[in-house]
């Protein structure tokens, strides 16, 4: 059935556009991957005779002309979308910014930005007539996935790379999911998710096969620009693996202005880790010709040598004039600190990246001390928790004694009167 805002799937390859079906996942004549276009003045007109502002419903299903899907159908949903955007001055003025704000994407139902993603491939699933989804993930994409799907009755098959914190891996087992732990790189894992879905047929969840996981990801852009009253911020900070969630940050934040309701767009600043960093390396050359790089960060969820989606990770980049920054585990610990300790916020590693990478951007000079950013936190740090201890340190620990308490206080340097 043709959606009424959607004209198609376009290649980002050979430029071809093929009807977006449920379905529909690589450009049927290159192999390319696809991106969902849609008719902006069917969006304008829609939006215009059904303002923002008397809406209802704080999930990601409230921007429906911006999505490709008809409606999400009768079954249980988890509330997806609707993160907060935090005002952080405290951060910001330790940062050097002006004008600093988070987008706390850990306060989504499996406590990742990827639920956007996931929530979408449940649809779409449900679209297809497919009550079974399989995908391979670093982590939260499967969770995400499995708790998506457990909501609206569907059944998963995950694959993911042994090393994923135990976090992760009990969200999946308590989902109800089947899991398959691969000893093996993310790329293995992925590898081997590809010829089980094509030997059994299961709805495809991969992020770069499947061009609607994007769409779901962008209403990080639209909630960000509808949270600051259309008020565009002069650069967007997030983190990047294999490369979706800033295709979709920099989609939302394009189709925002295709349909008139932004009158600018954002600098996006891409953050990698320097232990595993191939797509900034690619941009900092200036070419699209990435090169593969090992797994060498504690960020699992960036942790990704062979992106899936480099073409709009780059692209987004590119248009947006975008900066690179790449940090090490050490700065990305610093992060997850300064967020918890000045913002009251709990990122997972790859969740702090992005703010790691902003802070190393001031540093740099690349960008302005009187600039307006958002920082994403895309994932929350409770799903790594020995990270977490790792980067924040261990607590005091005493027998239940007055004056042990006051030699530990002594021991570290805590003068309390
Ligand atoms: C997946 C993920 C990312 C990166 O997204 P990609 O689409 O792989 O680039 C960043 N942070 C967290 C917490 C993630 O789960």
């Amino acid at each position: 059935m043709a959606l009424s805002n959607v004209t198609g799937a376009k290649c980002t390859i050979c430029g071809r556009i093929t009807p977006a079906e449920p379905e529909t996942t690589t450009c049927p004549h290159c192999g390319g991957i696809l991106d969902i276009e849609y008719d902006y003045d069917y969006i304008r007109s829609s939006i215009a005779k059904n303002p923002m502002n008397e809406r209802n419903g704080r999930t990601m299903w409230r921007y429906m002309e911006f999505l490709p899907v008809e409606g999400i159908g009768e079954r249980p949903r988890l509330r997806v979308g609707g993160s907060p955007l935090y005002r952080a001055d405290a951060l910001g003025s330790l940062l050097g910014i002006r004008d600093l704000w988070i987008k706390d994407d850990g306060q989504n139902p499996t406590a990742s930005l990827k639920d956007r993603a996931s929530a979408m491939a449940v649809v779409k699933a449900e679209e297809a007539g497919r009550m079974t989804i399989a995908c391979s993930s670093t982590g939260n994409a499967a969770s995400s996935l499995a708790g998506n799907a457990a909501a609206a009755g569907l059944s998963t098959y995950i694959f993911v790379p042994s090393r994923a914190p135990k976090g992760k891996v009990a969200q999946l087992m308590m989902f109800g999911a089947t899991v398959i732990l691969v000893e093996g790189s993310y790329e293995d894992t992925f590898r081997i998710s590809a010829e089980a879905i094509d030997r059994w047929g299961w709805y495809n969840r991969n992020a770069a096969i499947n061009p609607y996981l994007m769409e779901g990801k962008k209403t990080v852009s639209l909630e960000i620009a509808e949270q600051l009253s259309f008020k565009v911020p002069d650069y967007v900070a997030v983190s990047v693996g294999d490369g979706c969630t800033i295709g979709g940050v920099w989609k939302g934040f394009k189709d925002l202005y295709g349909a008139g309701l932004i009158d600018r767009l954002p600098r996006i600043i891409s953050v990698q880790a320097s232990g595993c960093c191939p797509i900034n390396t690619a941009a900092a050359a200036g070419t699209m010709e990435w090169v593969p790089q090992e797994e060498n960060t504690l960020a699992d969820s960036i942790a990704v040598g062979v992106p899936r989606n480099p073409v709009k990770a780059l692209r987004a980049i590119r248009e947006s004039d975008g900066v690179v920054v790449n940090v090490s585990d050490e700065e990305i610990m610093e992060a997850m600190r300064l967020l918890g300790a000045h913002a009251g916020v709990f990122a997972e590693p790859a969740g702090a990246a992005g703010t790691a990478g902003l802070k190393k951007a001031v540093e740099l000079g690349l960008i302005e001390k009187n600039a307006s950013v958002v920082s994403i936190v895309t994932g929350n740090g409770l799903k790594d928790v020995n990270n977490a201890i790792r980067a924040a340190g261990e607590p005091m620990s005493i027998k239940p004694d007055m004056k042990l308490l006051l030699e530990a206080f002594a021991a570290r340097g805590l003068d309390i009167s």
